[in-house]
Formats: structure tokens, C-alpha cells, sequence
């Protein structure tokens, strides 16, 4: 069964660091793309936002405070979680860490095994399905680690697409998404895919949600989208 693999930028001037940092979060099954300066970070973030973004302070040119200041003052970028990675270790240098905006703070040489936990706290708060977290809207319970889906005491068969499709809605009650937002998330935005075939998936997770019963929890928005709730 598929899920999206939550992204992770990697920000980070010295190669031997970063590719620590890429091996140990491929190998827990993050997507992970690395840029070495700030400049090409910010570029990189707004050709496509990732779920987290893992910034050393000391960059060249412009510094990790610099970038977190930055991606913090964007509506379209400051709700992405952001740890900082630093060799100070002073508590003033801590706190002007947290004042940017920096998500949580991580002092060089750090442990992979304490980062690791806390990139994982971090994806919780924004892709809680992404880490095998379980949702419950009502009487729909879904299970992101075992990929069961159930309402009231029926088991609910989804599809993959359709299961995403959910878990997206799931993690965001009442938000309203379009096609176009739905495609970049459930299908990935490298896919060519017609807006249409949304609308498919759309109605087949609505019959598989009400095959046992119960309203149907999907909402369509006219000219805007859909949305749970
Ligand atoms: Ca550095």
C-alpha cells in the first residue's frame, strides 16, 4: 500500500554533515532533499514546500536564522516546522533560535537517535498519517500503520488512492481542498493527472464510506472543492 513519504529539506553547508543527516532520514523513510546554502533553500522551498526542514545555523552568506526569519514571515511557508541544528550552545543563542520562529533547537554534536524523535514529533503535529498515526473524524476511525479504515463497527475497503484521499481530509476536518491542491497531495505533483479523475475517486470514497449506513461526511464546495465535515 502506498503513502505519501513526508519530505524533509535538508539545509546544510558542510558535505559530510549533510549526508549523515540524508542517509539516517532515508533510512526512516523520509523523502529528503538537501540544498547548501540559504539562498538555494529558499528557492527550493518555494518551487515546492516540504513537511520539514532540518537548517543548520551557521551557512554561508545568509544564516539559518536568517532563512528561519524569513520562512516564518510567509503565510504560505511558516506553518512548515523547522529545526535548527547549531554548535552553540549558549542558552542566549537558544532562545534567539526559538524567537525566529525555529520549531525546536538541537545542539551539535547531537545524538541521530534524539533528532531523529524529534523530526518525528514534529511530522506528528503536521502529517499525522504520514508517521502512522491513527484519526478519528466521528464515527470513522483510520489507522495510518496498519492501513485500516473502519466506521462504527464496519470495516471500510478503500483503494490507495482512496485511503489517501481520506487521510488527507482526515487530517484537516473542515478544511476545504481543491482538485488541484488534492492532486499535489494524493497523487504527487510530478503526475499528470485530469482534475476529473478526483471527482471519480471522490465518489467512490463516498460510497465505500456509506456502503454500511450513516450520512456521507464529504462536503462538495461549488467552484471550490471538497472537504470533510
Ligand atoms: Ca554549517
Amino acid at each position: 500500500m502506498t503513502s505519501a513519504k513526508p519530505t524533509v529539506l535538508i539545509v546544510e553547508d558542510e558535505p559530510a554533515q549533510r549526508e549523515v543527516l540524508r542517509y539516517n532520514l532515508e533510512a526512516e523513510g523520509y523523502a529528503v532533499s538537501c540544498a547548501e546554502n540559504g539562498e538555494e533553500a529558499l528557492l527550493m522551498v518555494q518551487e515546492g514546500a516540504p513537511d520539514l526542514i532540518v537548517l543548520d545555523w551557521m551557512l554561508p552568506n545568509v544564516s539559518g536564522i536568517e532563512v528561519c526569519r524569513q520562512l516564518k514571515m510567509r503565510g504560505e511557508t511558516k506553518a512548515i516546522p523547522v529545526i535548527m541544528l547549531s554548535a552553540r550552545s549558549e542558552e542566549v543563542d537558544r532562545v534567539r533560535g526559538l524567537e525566529t520562529g525555529a520549531d525546536d533547537y538541537v545542539i551539535k554534536p547531537y545524538s541521530v537517535a534524539e533528532l531523529m524523535a524529534r523530526v518525528r514529533t514534529q511530522l506528528r503535529r503536521v502529517r499525522p498519517t504520514a508517521v502512522g498515526e491513527q484519526l478519528t473524524y466521528q464515527d470513522i476511525v483510520l489507522d495510518a500503520e496498519t492501513y485500516r479504515v473502519t466506521r462504527g463497527d464496519n470495516e471500510i475497503k478503500l483503494g490507495p488512492t482512496e485511503f489517501r484521499l481520506l487521510s488527507t481530509f482526515m487530517e484537516k476536518p473542515g478544511r476545504v481542498y481543491s482538485r488541484d491542491q488534492l492532486l499535489d497531495r494524493v497523487w504527487g505533483r510530478d503526475i499528470y493527472v485530469d482534475t476529473r479523475t478526483v471527482d471519480v475517486h471522490i465518489g467512490r470514497l463516498r460510497k465505500a464510506l456509506t456502503r454500511h449506513g450513516g450520512d456521507d461526511p464529504l462536503r462538495t464546495v461549488r467552484g471550490a472543492g471538497y472537504a470533510l465535515g
